[in-house]
C-alpha cells in the first residue's frame, strides 16, 4: 500500500520526462527556497512552524513505534519523547528501520532517539526507558500535544488510555498482527474512549495475563505476535496521518477506527460507541504546578498539605497502585516494598528467607500511616513529575511535581514558560 509519489516531480529521476503540472524546484512559495520539507509544504494546509513546536509522546518502540518515530522524524516533528522498557533484539531487525545490528543490547528508547535525531537533526528526541504503564509520571503526558502508541498488549494500552484522559491529550492507538491492523482515535474528554471498545473476549484476554499472583510474570510471552514490517508501516503511517491532521487542527477519525485486513486488501472503518459506565474517563482538571520533587518530596508533605486544603479526612490516590509490602506465609516476615506493582515480577515476590510467594499489599492512596509518611514520593513509588490526586469525599486537587520537569523532560525542557 505504498502512496504514489505525489507529484511525479523526483529529483535526479533521468529516464522519463516529469508530468507536465511538476513544479520547478525552485517554485517553493513559503521562504522561496528549496529546503528539506519544501515538498510537504506543497500541501496548503501544510504549516512546518507548528510541527516543529509540536510535542508528542511516542508509547513503545517496536515495529510500530520505529514506523511512527521515522514518520514524525521526516515531517519534522520538533519534540519527540520515546517510552520503552525493553532492549533491541536482533529479530527486532527485520521490523525496525531505526535499529542496527550494532544496536543489539541497547535500551531500544536510546537506539530509536538517536536514530530519530540522525534521521532529522531538527527534531529533538528524549528516551525514556521505563513501563510506560507504571514509571511514568503524568507530567509528561501532559506536557505533549498528544500521544501515539505502538503497544502490544492490553494492559499497556488501557494504562495509556487512561493517562490521556486523566491529562486531557488526544491518544492514537495502533495494532498490527501478520497482514492486518487498526488504527484509532480517541479525543478526550468526549466520545468513547480504548475501555470503551473492550468486548468480553478482551477483558478474559486482559484478565488472563493478570491473573498469576498479581504480580506481572516474568516470562509473559507478550511481544511474540507475529508482525511484519509492511503491516506496521501501513497502520503506523496511518496513525501519523491522524496525529498530523490534529497537530494541525483538521478533523481526523476521532471515536473511529481503521481496520486493514492485507490478506484481501479490504479496509474499512469503525465507529466506537462510548460508554457512560466506563471508569477510564476520570479527568485530571484542574492541575495546579508545585515546587514538588519525587526525590525530594515526601508523603508526609503531600498529605499535610491535601489536609490542610481540604480537610482532616484527606487522602492521596495513586494513579497505579503500589505494593507496600510482601508478607511471607511461610516465615511470618514482612518487608516493607513501596514498589508499583505493574514493576514487579513473580521472582520480586519470593522470600528471600524461605523461598515461599509471599503476599502483596496493595495500596491504591496514602492515608497516613501505611508506613510511607517519612519516605519521599520516589521511595514510596511515585514516578518523577507525576501529578498527584488529593481527595476528601467528592473534592479533589491535583498536584504536579513540577520541580521534577528539567530533569524528566531534560532535552525537551525549556525553561518555566516552555
Ligand atoms: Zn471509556
Ligand atoms: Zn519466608
Amino acid at each position: 500500500m505504498s502512496p504514489a509519489e505525489p507529484d511525479g516531480a523526483r529529483g535526479g529521476a533521468s529516464a522519463a520526462p516529469p508530468p507536465s503540472p511538476a513544479p520547478s524546484a525552485l517554485s517553493v512559495s513559503d521562504a522561496g527556497t528549496e529546503d528539506r520539507y519544501s515538498r510537504l509544504k506543497l500541501i496548503g494546509w501544510w504549516d512546518q512552524r507548528r510541527l516543529a513546536a509540536a510535542r508528542v509522546v511516542v508509547v513503545g518502540a517496536g515495529a510500530l513505534g520505529n514506523e511512527i518515530l521515522k514518520n514524525l522524524a521526516l515531517v519534522g516533528v520538533g519534540r519527540i519523547a520515546v517510552i520503552d522498557m525493553d532492549r533491541v533484539e536482533l529479530s527486532n531487525l527485520s521490523r525496525s528501520v531505526l535499529f542496527r545490528a550494532s544496536d543489539a543490547g541497547e535500551y531500544k528508547a536510546a537506539a530509536a532517539a538517536r536514530a530519530v535525531r540522525e534521521l532529522n537533526p531538527d527534531c529533538r528526541c528524549l528516551a525514556v526507558t521505563a513501563n510506560a504503564a507504571y514509571d511514568v509520571g503524568l507530567g509528561l503526558f501532559r506536557w505533549a500535544d498528544l500521544i501515539i502508541a505502538g503497544l502490544d498488549n492490553r494492559e499497556a494500552r488501557l494504562a495509556v488510555n487512561r493517562a490521556a484522559w486523566q491529562a486531557g491529550r488526544p491518544w492514537i492507538d495502533g495494532a498490527i498482527e501478520r497482514l492486518q491492523g487498526t488504527a484509532r482515535v480517541f479525543l478526550p474528554p468526549d466520545g468513547p474512549c480504548y475501555e470503551c471498545t473492550m468486548g468480553p473476549a478482551d477483558w478474559e484476554m486482559l484478565e488472563r495475563r493478570r491473573s498469576c499472583a498479581l504480580l506481572r510474570r516474568d516470562e509473559m510471552a507478550e511481544g511474540k505476535v507475529p508482525t511484519t514490517p509492511t503491516a506496521s508501516s501501513v497502520i503506523a503511517g496511518i496513525q501519523c496521518q491522524e496525529a498530523l491532521k490534529l497537530l494541525h487542527g483538521l478533523p481526523a477519525m476521532a471515536g473511529r477506527g481503521f481496520v486493514f485486513d492485507g490478506q484481501n486488501h479490504d479496509s474499512y472503518m469503525v465507529s466506537y460507541q462510548r460508554k457512560e459506565d466506563c471508569l477510564s474517563h476520570d479527568s485530571f482538571s484542574p492541575v495546579e504546578e508545585t515546587g514538588w520533587s519525587a526525590r525530594r518530596t515526601t508523603v508526609g508533605e503531600v498529605l499535610a498539605a491535601a489536609r490542610e486544603r481540604l480537610g482532616p479526612d484527606a487522602v492521596v490516590d495513586l494513579r497505579a497502585d503500589i505494593v507496600s509490602a510482601l508478607e511471607c506465609p511461610g516465615c511470618a516476615r514482612r518487608d516493607e516494598v513501596f514498589r508499583s506493582a505493574g514493576s514487579m515480577t513473580e521472582k520480586d515476590g519470593l522470600c528471600p528467607g524461605c523461598g515461599a510467594r509471599r503476599a502483596p499489599a496493595f495500596l491504591h492512596s496514602f492515608a497516613g500511616g501505611e508506613g510511607a509518611d517519612g519516605r519521599t514520593l520516589a521511595q514510596a513509588g511515585i514516578p518523577p513529575f507525576d501529578v498527584l490526586a488529593a481527595r476528601s469525599g467528592m473534592d479533589r486537587v491535583f498536584w504536579e511535581l513540577s520541580a521534577d520537569a528539567p530533569e524528566a523532560l531534560g532535552v525537551l525542557h525549556e525553561g518555566p514558560e516552555g
